[in-house]
C-alpha cells in the first residue's frame, strides 16, 4: 500500500507519523522523541508541531501549508509556537529558560486551538531546568502539547520521562535507507557511510558533505602510527580534535568492534569498516580480548561524555593513550 505523504517526512519515519496520528484525538500533553543520531527527530517534531497549529490538516494529518497558521510557522513568528533550545551550540538550557516559557503556557493560545512546543535537545536541560520542567508536567495546563527531542534520553530524569509518552524513531531498515541515500551519494559510498553512521541516513549524509572518508583514512593512520609508537597520542588527539571529537570516538567505536569481530571470530563479514578490512586485521593481530573488550566499553563511555562539561581534548588524550597500552601491553 503506497501512500503519497508531503515530501517533507523522510520515508523511514511514516510508520511512526501514522502511529502518532491515530491517537490525535487524545494527544498527550508531553510526547518524548528519541531514536538515534541522525534519524530526523527534529524535522519530525516541527512537522508534528505544525500539525497541531493549523487548521485544515490533510487526510495524514499533515499542515496544510497556506492557512494563516502554517504560514507564520514558517515565517517562525508563529505567536501559539515556541523552541527552547540551548542559547549557545554544545550549552545546556538553563532554568530562566524553562521558566520564562512556563510563564507564557498558562496564557490561552492567540490564534491556533492550541499551542505547541518543542525542547531540542531536551537532554541539554541541566538539573535545575529539568526540575523546573517536572513541575509542569506533573499539573500540565490545558491546551498544550510539549514535544521533548533527544538522542540521549536516559540523560533526562526519571520522573521526567514518566510523564510522557514516549516516541522512539526507528532506525530504517538497510533497503530503505540506501535507496534513499543513493539518490545523492555515489553507491560504494553509500554503503561505507551507513555503516558508519550506525544506519541513521541522515547522519550519513552529513559524513559525507564533511568529507569524513578522507578523514576516516587519516584516522586509522593515526592509530596505526600510535600502535607503532612512531606518533604521540597528545599529537594525534590535536588532529582527532580537528576533525570532531565526538565524530572520531564514534568511528573509533566502530572500528573496535570491527577488532573484536576479527579477534573473536576471524571473520570480515559485515565489519563497519570493510574497505579496511586489511589493516584492521593487521592492527588486531596478538591482542588480548579481554583488553581489547575493556577498551571497547571504554570508548563508548567517552562518547557519552563528549556532550558534558568534561574537556574534549582530554578526553581525545585519553582515549588515545589507552589505545597506546594496548600495545604496549603486547611487548
Ligand atoms: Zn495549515
Amino acid at each position: 500500500m503506497a501512500i503519497t505523504m508531503k515530501a517533507t517526512l523522510y520515508p523511514w519515519l511514516q510508520e511512526t507519523w501514522q502511529r502518532t496520528q491515530k491517537d490525535k484525538d487524545r494527544m498527550p500533553h508531553a510526547l518524548l522523541l528519541s531514536g538515534a543520531y541522525g534519524l530526523g527527530k527534529y524535522r519530525f517534531a516541527s512537522l508534528l508541531a505544525q500539525s497541531i497549529l493549523c487548521n485544515e490538516t490533510d487526510q495524514y494529518g499533515f499542515a496544510c501549508g497556506r492557512c494563516k497558521n502554517c504560514q507564520l510557522f514558517a515565517a517562525q513568528s508563529h505567536p501559539d509556537f515556541q523552541l527552547i533550545s540551548p542559547e549557545e551550540k554544545g550549552k545546556a538550557i538553563i532554568v530562566d529558560q524553562i521558566r520564562a516559557w512556563i510563564n507564557t503556557v498558562t496564557l490561552r493560545p492567540h490564534i491556533a486551538a492550541m499551542k505547541a512546543t518543542v525542547i531540542h535537545p531536551a537532554d541539554a536541560m541541566n538539573h535545575n531546568a529539568a526540575n523546573c520542567l517536572l513541575k509542569m508536567l506533573e499539573e500540565p495546563p490545558l491546551g498544550n502539547v510539549l514535544i521533548l527531542v533527544g538522542h540521549q534520553p536516559e540523560r533526562l530524569p526519571t520522573t521526567v520521562r514518566s510523564r510522557c509518552r514516549w516516541i522512539k524513531l526507528p532506525i530504517p531498515n538497510r533497503q530503505m535507507a540506501l535507496e534513499w541515500l543513493q539518490k545523492t551519494l555515489p553507491s560504494g559510498q553509500a554503503e561505507i557511510l551507513l555503516q558508519q553512521a550506525h544506519g541513521a541516513p541522515l547522519y550519513a549524509q552529513q559524513l559525507h558533505e564533511d568529507e569524513f572518508m578522507q578523514h576516516r583514512d587519516l584516522l586509522l593512520g593515526d592509530l596505526e602510527d600510535i600502535a607503532r609508537q612512531q606518533k604521540s597520542p597528545v599529537v594525534c588527539a590535536d588532529h582527532w580534535q580537528k576533525i570532531g571529537a565526538l565524530r572520531s570516538i564514534r568511528w573509533f567505536q566502530g572500528l573496535l568492534a570491527d577488532m573484536v569481530k576479527f579477534t573473536t571470530t576471524g571473520d570480515s563479514a559485515w565489519l563497519v569498516n570493510p574497505d579496511m578490512a586489511t589493516r584492521l586485521h593487521a592492527l588486531s593481530k596478538g591482542l588480548h580480548l579481554k583488553e581489547l573488550f575493556q577498551l571497547s566499553e571504554k570508548i563508548a563511555e567517552t562518547g557519552k561524555l563528549l556532550n558534558t562539561p568534561l574537556d574534549e581534548r582530554l578526553l581525545l588524550e585519553d582515549s588515545l593513550i589507552c589505545w597506546l597500552r594496548l600495545y604496549r601491553n603486547q611487548r
